[in-house]
């Protein structure tokens, strides 16, 4: 049987439409849900981030700000910014979008977020809040990976669920989420050893490396479901070939853009082998947005109308 296809565009709309109903109610309260996102510099990557991110927030009616510091920003700058907008009460949700310059010390800048208005979930108060089950903002994208395998009917508990990657964003707070849903969790890394066979245990396997088409045929038990994280964008032709032949969409994309962008997991074996998977593009990125909304949402709620 052909492996199901787990659509996150399908469900970031789903997500996105509660969203607006709720930021409608709120509306009947005189409450708009408001966001500042905070980018120096003109890192390319960050500026789409960003851009798609006070896309989603007109899309669903809430109120978004866009700031954007020059590149040589000082720390203390950035604090006094981050202060104003700590006071603001109509501003419930701050991102700060990261990668920050050398200069400023981002671990600091990140942590003078006020808790409260934390929407990507990163300060060490939500982190011990996550950690001890209590209610707070989750970080967005481990959060996807969630709502995508409750939406498609996915059972976790009791689950087999192994991470690949620990990273504070993604993998971490990942293992967290499945284990509160009451999946046995096992987190590997760069030091993990036999990691395919360790892998091949997993009945959900979460991919978040950074390396393209990493997670091969011999790391998936046939019919696991496979939540691939992972964005690489590849531009070398040798590379595309190796890893997207037999693929032809994505090699006539590669021709058509000379970049074509693939997951941490090889896109041909885990069609072959997983019983159901997300696409890369296509599959837990839009989730990423979809719940930053919600978190929005959620934080306007909790500091203005409980
Ligand atoms: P990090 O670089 O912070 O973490 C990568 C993790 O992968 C580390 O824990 C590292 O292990 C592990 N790793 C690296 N090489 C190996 C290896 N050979 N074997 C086993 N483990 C390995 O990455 P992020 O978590 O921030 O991101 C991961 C991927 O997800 C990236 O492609 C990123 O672009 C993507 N991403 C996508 C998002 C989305 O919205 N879809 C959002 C965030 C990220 P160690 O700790 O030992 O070094």
């Amino acid at each position: 049987m052909p492996a199901r296809i787990l659509n996150g565009n399908r469900i970031r709309d789903q997500i996105l439409l509660e969203v607006e109903n709720e930021v409608e109610t709120l509306a009947a309260r005189g409450i708009r849900p408001g966001l500042a996102a905070v980018r120096v510099g003109d890192d390319p990557a960050s500026e789409i981030y960003v851009r798609n991110k006070i896309k989603a927030c007109e899309k669903v009616g809430i109120h978004s700000e866009h700031i954007t510091p020059p590149a040589a920003v000082t720390t203390g700058e950035l604090l006094e910014l981050v202060d104003d907008l700590n006071h603001r009460d109509e501003i419930d949700g701050i991102l700060v979008q990261l990668p920050l310059p050398d200069q400023v010390d981002a671990a600091k800048v990140l942590l003078a977020v006020s808790p409260q208005k934390d929407v990507d979930g990163f300060h060490p108060f939500n982190v011990g809040a996550l950690v001890t089950k209590r209610p707070s903002p989750i970080p967005c994208t481990p959060a996807g990976l969630i709502q995508i395998l409750k939406r498609s009917g996915i059972s976790i508990a009791g689950k087999r669920a192994v991470i690949v990657g620990r990273s504070d964003i993604v993998g971490k707070p990942a293992a967290f989420l499945l284990l509160h849903e009451n999946a046995t969790v096992t987190i590997c890394h760069s030091k993990t050893e036999n990691l395919p066979a360790v892998a091949r245990e997993a009945d959900i396997l979460v991919a978040a490396i950074g390396r393209p088409a990493f997670v091969t045929g011999d790391f998936i038990k046939p019919g696991a479901t496979v939540l691939d994280v992972g964005i690489n964008s590849l531009t070398d032709a040798e590379q595309v070939e190796s890893i997207c032949s037999g693929l032809p969409k994505k090699l006539e994309r590669f021709r058509a853009k000379g970049s074509v962008l693939v997951g941490d997991v090889h896109p041909k074996d885990v069609a072959e082998t997983a019983g159901a998977y997300t696409p890369v593009p296509g599959g837990v990125g839009p989730l990423t947005i979809a719940m930053l909304m919600v978190n929005t949402l959620q934080a306007a709620r909790q500091r203005r109308a409980t």
